[in-house]
């Protein structure tokens, strides 16, 4: 099964074109294939990314349900959510489950009591939140989920997409975020799922910003870079212009689904350290991806292999 080379056809046609599995592709082409193509399910589900997807469900449904909800039970039920999804697939805790637990929910309550206190993100008209788009691309459908549409009372619109990682993203890199990029592109080219149904929108982006949470992190003691108590910095990082420019960001993309969509899936290891497909990928030397390699493979010496795939 993992030996089969797919043409172009098959692999669109096992892989859903959605903005995570681009990222995933970006990350690692190796991972991609084994999660999108052969659709191997993970050896486990990361506390990160569950804790990222229990925030930004807690931000829609503040934006849904009002600011006044209790923020301890609204994280509770969001990670109990999430945790109780995929359940075939173990979560990789870190310390006992209880303790991971507490820590997630000091962490969220923190970032969410942040949001919350933030002038703005009650102030601002949310136009739409956690809406799902589809845009079309020479014949390809693409599809994701825009965190939030934001529109100013000049009638400027602006996109943002929550983060909640580690790292806080550079203004810099925002003109050639793709993600941003795509998102904007379908505003202007695609439809939103408004309501159960798919409506033709044609907005025009004016400022795309990042909505880093992690500055509401709050120091816990005095330091180089902020006093007790204080919030480690601004949540926003906006690109004011537009300056994509679409036709440059459609080639850029046609070119990404051009190499995702041909059978070569090299390992980018820097990728390795978050990577639950490290299994798999340990089995390489299996996978023969080449018409040459199936050829010659029972010429190679089994203990060659097996020392091999023990790093030997
Ligand atoms: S272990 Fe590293 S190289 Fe292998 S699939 Fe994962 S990220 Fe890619």
């Amino acid at each position: 099964m993992t030996g089969i080379m797919y043409r172009k056809v098959e692999i669109l046609d096992r892989i859903e074109l959605r903005q995570s599995t681009i990222k995933d592709w970006l990350s690692c082409p190796l991972m991609f294939r084994f999660r999108h193509v052969l659709k191997l399910d993970p050896s486990y589900r990361s506390l990160a990314a569950i804790h990222g997807s229990a925030l930004h469900l807690c931000i829609h449904r503040l934006h849904t349900n009002g600011f006044t909800q209790d923020i301890p039970s609204l994280y509770e039920n969001a990670l109990e959510e999430l945790m109780g999804e995929e359940t075939h697939i173990p979560i990789n805790w870190k310390n006992e489950p209880g303790k991971d637990v507490l820590i997630l929910k000091t962490h969220g309550e923190e970032l969410l009591k942040g949001y919350v206190n933030h002038k703005r993100n009650l102030t601002d008209h949310i136009l739409y939140s956690e809406v799902k788009f589809r845009v079309g691309l020479k014949g390809m459908i693409l599809t994701g989920t825009i965190d939030q549409l934001r529109q100013h009372p000049d009638g400027g619109l602006e996109l943002v997409d929550i983060k909640s990682g580690m790292q806080r993203p550079i203004k810099r890199a925002l003109n050639r975020d793709w993600q941003l990029n795509l998102y904007a592109y379908a505003l202007r080219h695609g439809e939103l799922l408004i309501n159960g149904s798919w409506v033709r929108i044609r907005m025009k982006v004016m400022r795309t910003s990042i909505y880093f949470l992690r500055a509401h992190e709050i120091y816990k003691r005095d330091g180089k870079y902020g006093k007790k108590g204080c919030q480690k910095g601004g949540p926003w990082i906006s690109c004011e212009k537009p300056s994509w420019e679409f036709i440059q960001f459609r080639a850029e993309l046609l070119n990404i689904i051009k190499m995702m969509t041909k059978d070569w899936p090299f390992p980018n290891t820097a990728s390795c350290g978050f990577c639950a497909y490290r299994e798999p990928c340990d089995q390489r030397p299996s996978i023969h991806l080449s018409h040459g390699y199936r050829r010659i493979s029972h010429l190679i010496p089994q203990p060659e292999i097996k020392a091999f795939r023990k790093g030997e």
